[in-house]
């Protein structure tokens, strides 16, 4: 694990050690901490950490959304304020009923590259939730929190333009081809989203996944997704099936995905957002 000091009071954990990213915005009288990764015994260390290193408290863990990834770390911070979207709460708790059972965990267990990276593994759900956007202050620097959906519909990011940082979580993959496929992803959104990124004052944007990156990353994904929409767009007005669509979208140009079965789920579930 290393952690990185991207400037003076914010660090970060992006070298995939702990799955998804993970941060750390150091304000006036405390930290705050956005998602908490796949690795539990890393973030404690993290936390620990950056308390020492400051002399400050961990007071909140702001979450970007719901997958496993990135909130599986979150009893570390079962002292603080865990707080999120009311969607991503919502899909949560509903992971937590479905998804992430007691056999499905002992598999994500196993199939983690580090067997103690999910040792007493505990679903831990926010205790502070908002609708679509949230504001944290202390003292001079502020902490927004906005729900933009894209990735996932309630996907926000944590934005601070006191440090010129955004944590963008999963709807940002820094040159990896995004994972689109979930149930509520939608390219529509997910294209305001990232227009809205670059209209903000930011130097430094913290993906979900992959290293710190500047605009033009953003720039790049833009002008991806746009093609796409725009293709899939033509190809329906010109009367071309599924498959016939699918098969020229696949065809643009981006980066390969970390997994196989991504790229085509993803084109899939952004064609239905399109048709529907
Ligand atoms: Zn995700």
């Amino acid at each position: 694990m290393s952690i990185k000091k991207i400037k003076d009071n914010v660090y970060a954990i992006t070298d995939g050690s702990t799955r998804g990213n993970v941060a750390a915005y150091v304000l006036p009288s405390q930290i705050v901490f956005v998602d908490s990764g796949m690795h539990i015994p890393l973030i404690k260390k993290f936390r620990e950490h950056i308390e020492r290193e400051t002399g400050k408290k961990a007071s909140v863990l702001f979450i970007t959304h719901a997958h496993g990834d990135h909130v599986f770390g979150n009893q570390i911070f079962e002292d603080c304020e865990i707080i999120t979207s009311e969607l991503t709460h919502e899909a949560m708790v509903d992971s937590q009923k479905n998804n992430w059972t007691p056999e499905a965990l002992e598999e994500w267990k196993k199939n983690s590259e580090d067997p103690l990276a999910l040792d007493g593994l505990k679903i831990v759900l926010a205790n502070k939730t908002f609708a679509d956007e949230y504001e944290l202050v202390d003292r001079d620097v502020k902490v927004i929190v906005k729900r933009t959906g894209g990735h996932t519909a309630g996907s926000s990011y944590v934005y601070c333009p006191n440090y010129k940082v955004m944590f963008a979580g999963d709807n940002l993959f820094n040159h990896s081809f995004p994972w689109g496929g979930t149930p509520t992803s939608d390219p529509l959104k997910w294209v305001e989203s990232i227009q809205e990124y670059l209209s903000l004052d930011v130097e430094n944007y913290i993906p979900g996944h992959g290293s710190i990156s500047g605009k033009e990353t953003l720039e790049e994904f833009l002008a991806y997704l746009n093609k796409v929409i725009s293709l899939m767009k033509e190809m329906i007005a010109e009367g071309k099936t599924e498959e016939e669509i699918l098969e020229q979208a696949d065809k643009i140009d981006y980066y390969p995905s970390k997994r196989e079965q991504w790229k085509a789920l993803s084109l899939k579930k952004w064609y239905e957002v399109i048709t529907s």
